[in-house]
């Protein structure tokens, strides 16, 4: 069970560091769970050094596919790596829908990530839009089928329309999706949901068989309500 923090463009370095003090002096109440955070890129370096000696682990939210060259305002995977950062998110559906990221773009981060040695979280999910046509799960078999399946692979199945929008898919819901994941790929792979977890809804959707763990966006920047996640997550 994975419980990870994505950030978005939150926390500058002053406040990453006060956020990672406070869940490192929490760390023993996440027995047994896997807990990480992805900070923005200029938070990275503090929070890799607070957390620094303990299980939780740094993320990035983004990684290029090239190891160095002329692609302004792009990170690589040896940069993320020099810097203690242990993965990357790819593939964020608001990556994909503010900045044009296609599945090519997300296959090649998450190619180079891993095979740099990062943990890759990739990100899959319908539009409502897509959802009420029917197309579900044409749209997770084709973001699915760019990713090669390996040990270092995590999959977090986020629907975009329940992206910072407070609606959650049931748990029904994310039950089927993930397991219609699962069946498209040969090795196992985790999949975590995505999409207005909260502390209040956590605890439902994590004891589905196929959900293990969750990409929490906005509830992951309070201290407080990120570890009653985690929390949640030990008694999944
Ligand atoms: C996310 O950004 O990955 C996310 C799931 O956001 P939220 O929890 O705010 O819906």
């Amino acid at each position: 069970m994975l419980i990870a923090g994505n950030w978005k463009m939150y926390k500058g370095p002053a406040e990453t560091a006060e956020f990672c003090v406070e869940l490192k002096r929490r760390e023993a109440d996440f027995e047994g769970i896997e807990v990480a955070v992805c900070p923005p890129f200029t938070s990275l370096a503090v929070a890799v050094q607070v957390l620094a000696g303990t299980d939780i682990a740094v993320a990035a939210q983004n990684v290029h596919w090239e190891d160095e060259g002329a692609f302004t305002g792009e990170v690589s995977a040896p940069m993320l790596r020099e810097l203690g950062v242990y993965g990357a998110i790819v593939g964020h559906s608001e990556r994909r829908q503010l900045f044009g990221e296609t599945d090519e773009h997300v296959a090649k981060r998450a190619r180079a990530a891993l095979d740099a040695g990062l943990s890759v979280i990739a990100c899959v999910g319908e539009t409502e839009a897509e959802r009420e046509a029917g197309e579900t799960e044409d749209v997770l078999r084709r973001q699915v089928s760019v990713l090669e399946a390996e040990d270092n692979l995590v999959v977090a199945y986020e629907p975009v329309w329940a992206i910072g929008t407070g609606k959650t898919a049931t748990p029904d819901m994310a039950q089927e999706a993930h397991a219609f994941i699962k069946s498209l790929v040969d090795v196992p792979v985790p999949v975590l949901y995505g999409g207005s977890v909260k502390a209040e809804n956590a605890a439902e959707l994590l004891s589905q068989p196929d959900v293990d763990g969750a990409l929490v966006g906005g509830a992951s920047l309070d201290v407080e309500s990120f570890a009653a996640i985690c929390l949640s997550a030990t008694r999944s």
